[in-house]
């Protein structure tokens, strides 16, 4: 028997409107170089002056995660040399993170686990080095993004445990609003470190993995680590304490280089900046600014909407969603159906158009509106779902879209019967099939009459009649 170990160091980009030390701005997608100043560049004579946000964020993140926050922190400088790091130093925390020992909760086969959070603390990012075949360049835009690095204890014992995780410590910095954890931008980051220890306690040395660009990456690569650190102890081997990086189309880790230790950094502390002092008032004043967050959210969909654990989860895994939904249920209270409409639905929409909930043109008002027309039965569920698509795209109500088409649903007794008897005057076959037991021609029949009505005749209604009539 072997229990997995597996510890994560997550970075995330804040959403400073500046970077850390200077007033650069911090957008995203800008041409290469254009936004450096002599302080994120490290030139001669140039010094730091910390943004006081990044220290917010970071705290308001601490409080989230259940972290003590510590009262008086510093700045550190941890030396290396890479061509994306101008100063040769990055300034980062050591000895004094912001905050420490915290938990995030996950929810497993439905029992809570608490994973221990090491640290939290802020450093500055490095520029971005892009390889081309024979030569590579250097963008400088990226030096100096505000970074908060979560450290957690080695607490999870499989991938789907640090799946979980990170799912919900995502969902918390969104919450939040201290990151938009959009990992495909690099703006959430995440390493692991990983070794394997046996029923008679005989450990493999711990791996670093790197490069990995998704969470589901993220999971697959702690799997085939984990089954290379048991065959390489079935040996009687030992794994190398080194950094590996996940290669996604191999499938498979690839030994990148030896593994730092701490003291290869040369940590001190960084002359060109102060002691910060984070005094009582000032935690109190972010923890006021904490809203309501995932875990408690979901509790209260459950009670107050009496929605299943599953569909709570869901509609809480984003603010957004969670706050579109109770906008929906203002206009329209069959809750259940609102969730599944938003389940399917808009997150197929959603998936279709790579958007976000706030690009969808779509109000709630006019959700509840629609959702009001199909359960009285004025449009049919198939015909509902085409309106949605259409209102995502142009805004309309779903009023003026039924109107504009002419789309009401034909509920009218003598129109239906009109066009069944149609269908059953234009398909004598198909009559004689179904008096002869087949079923088949029953659905025909039905097909028929909703073509006849351009699909606009109120399906349960054809089937009653078309059974009486035949
Ligand atoms: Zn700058």
């Amino acid at each position: 028997m072997y229990q997995i170990l597996i510890g994560l160091e997550i970075h995330a980009e804040l959403l400073t409107n500046s970077k850390i030390f200077c007033s650069c701005s911090t957008q995203f997608g800008k041409e290469a170089n254009t936004q450096c100043c002599p302080v994120c560049l490290g030139l001669p004579g140039s010094l730091p002056v910390l943004n006081k946000k990044v220290i917010e964020f970071a705290i308001q993140s601490g409080i989230a995660m259940n972290c003590e926050i510590t009262k008086k922190s510093f700045m550190d400088r941890k030396n290396y040399f890479y061509p994306d790091l101008p100063k040769a130093y990055q300034i980062s925390q050591y000895e004094d993170p912001l905050c420490k020992d915290g938990y995030i909760e996950i929810e497993k086969d439905k029992k809570v686990k608490k994973i221990g959070i090491q640290r939290i603390h802020i450093e500055e990012d490095a520029g971005k080095s892009i390889h081309e075949k024979d030569y590579s360049l250097v963008d400088y835009n990226r030096c100096g993004l505000p970074l908060i690095e979560i450290v957690t204890k080695p607490h999870m014992n499989s991938s789907k445990e640090a799946y979980l995780f990170l799912e919900n410590l995502k969902s918390i910095l969104e919450y939040i609003e201290v990151s938009d954890c959009k990992m495909e931008e690099g703006s959430l980051r995440c390493d692991v470190n990983i070794n394997v220890v046996s029923s008679d306690m005989v450990k493999t040395n711990i791996v670093e993995l790197k490069n990995l660009n998704s969470f589901k990456a993220v999971a697959k690569a702690i799997e085939y680590e984990e089954k290379r650190h048991i065959s390489l102890l079935e040996k009687g081997e030992n794994t190398k304490k080194e950094t590996r990086r996940w290669d996604e189309h191999k499938n498979m880790t690839i030994p990148m280089r030896s593994k730092e230790y701490v003291q290869d950094y040369r940590y001190f502390k960084d002359p060109d900046l102060v002691m910060i002092h984070i005094d009582k008032d000032w935690i109190e004043g972010m923890k006021k600014n904490i809203p309501e967050l995932p875990k408690d959210k979901k509790s209260r969909f459950i009670k107050d909407y009496h929605l299943p654990d599953y569909d709570a989860k869901v509609l809480t895994s984003s603010r957004k969603i969670a706050d579109f939904f109770e906008e929906v249920v203002k206009y329209f209270s069959d809750f259940k159906l609102v969730s599944n409409f938003i389940m399917t639905e808009v997150y197929r929409v959603l998936k279709e158009k790579n958007i976000t909930i706030e690009d969808i043109k779509i109000k709630p008002k006019d959700l509840g509106e629609l959702l009001t027309f199909i359960q009285k039965g004025m449009i049919s569920n198939h015909i509902g779902k085409k309106i949605f698509k259409k209102m995502c795209i142009s805004g309309e109500t779903p009023r003026n879209i039924i109107e504009n088409k002419g789309l009401i649903q034909i509920s009218d007794e003598n129109s239906i019967k009109e066009m069944i008897q149609k269908v059953i005057n234009e398909n004598p076959q198909s009559i004689e099939d179904y008096k002869n037991g087949k079923d088949k021609a029953l659905g025909f029949l039905v097909g028929q009459v909703m073509k006849e009505s351009r699909g606009k005749a109120n399906p349960k209604l054809v089937n009653q009649y078309l059974n009486k009539m035949i």
